[in-house]
């Protein structure tokens, strides 16, 4: 049973509660208050952060994305600043409206899930974490460790995620799932790409729900820089991922389906992608 309730205005005043009291903070709590409410963890301090203000910020070609920002607010953002709109496919899958309206981008991350969406889009857009009171900033691949597991000190929080503008580009993603909306996805693709005369410029590949984080493989991406954006390509990568995921058996999916659908899932990319206007 929670104890003790914190809704500090300042960033200082959070840091110096989280110091003292060793608090959960949260903001949406659409994740926290799910796993209280079956038992998962049970804390007896809890700090809400929803009254700390701060805007999202564009600068140097990144977003800062800071704590507090629902998604809600990113999608009215990203319209109005007519960036990174492609993430409004990723976000508008996002549970529902209510969800949305109170789920944050940050509580995505330090969930820690292989299913998140959000945290997809953060290794797709090379993204890194920001940390208080240590200013720390960590790429996305080094601060997720595993399934809810995250590389944060007792004493810290997430002040902000930086990810990429990227413009004209194309995209594509998809995610698997018995519904639409309010799923936690079976395996998900994400997939930017940047051709020049139909040779590969810049491509960056992205997997949710098939391995213990996301699975994103940087080597394999330069490699084929300068390649032919070709169907025989894109079965290449195919097999490389396949052969690269990791997936466990669930309630809601084999290995060997999960295995077949990142192959299955790559080659759909590379139609939708082919037929795909450059967006913003
Ligand atoms: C019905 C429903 C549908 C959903 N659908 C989806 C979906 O389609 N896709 C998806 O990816 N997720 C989904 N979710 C999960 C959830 O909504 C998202 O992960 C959301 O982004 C969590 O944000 P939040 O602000 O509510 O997190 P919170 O619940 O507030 O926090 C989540 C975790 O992050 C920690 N935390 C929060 N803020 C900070 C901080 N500043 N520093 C350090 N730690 C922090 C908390 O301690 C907690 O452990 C769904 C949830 C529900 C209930």
């Amino acid at each position: 049973m929670i104890k003790n309730y914190y809704s500090p205005s300042t960033l200082d005043e959070l840091l110096k509660i989280k110091n003292n009291t060793n608090g959960v903070v949260f903001s949406g709590g659409t994740d926290l208050f799910v796993k209280m409410r079956y038992g998962i963890i049970k804390p007896q301090t809890v700090i809400d952060t929803k009254k700390i203000k701060s805007a999202i910020k564009l600068e140097n070609r990144k977003l800062i994305i800071p704590l507090n920002t629902t998604y809600t607010d990113l999608l009215e953002f990203l319209k109005k600043n007519k960036t990174n709109l492609f993430l409004e496919k990723i976000i508008k899958l996002i549970g529902s409206p209510m969800i949305r309206n109170r789920g944050t981008p940050i509580g995505n991350i330090a969930n820690a899930s292989p299913a998140g969406d959000f945290i997809l889009a953060t290794y797709l857009l090379n993204g890194n974490i920001i940390i208080k009171p240590t200013n720390r900033i960590i790429p996305i691949e080094n601060f997720i460790l595993g399934p809810s597991k995250i590389d944060l000190a007792q004493n810290e929080i997430i002040y902000a995620i930086e990810i990429d503008v990227k413009n004209n580009y194309k995209f594509f993603f998809e995610k698997v799932g018995k519904r639409n909306a309010m799923i936690i996805s079976i395996a998900s693709i994400a997939v930017l790409l940047k051709e020049n005369n139909g040779k590969i410029e810049d491509i960056s590949i992205c997997f949710g729900s098939v391995s213990p984080t996301i699975l994103r493989d940087k080597n394999i991406e330069s490699k084929i820089i300068g390649e032919e954006f070709s169907i025989e390509l894109f079965k290449y990568l195919a097999n490389e991922f396949e052969k690269l995921s990791k997936p466990i058996n669930d309630v809601r999916a084999s290995k060997s389906e999960r295995k077949k659908l990142v192959y299955n899932l790559t080659i759909k990319a590379f139609y939708n992608l082919k037929n795909e206007v450059v967006s913003i």
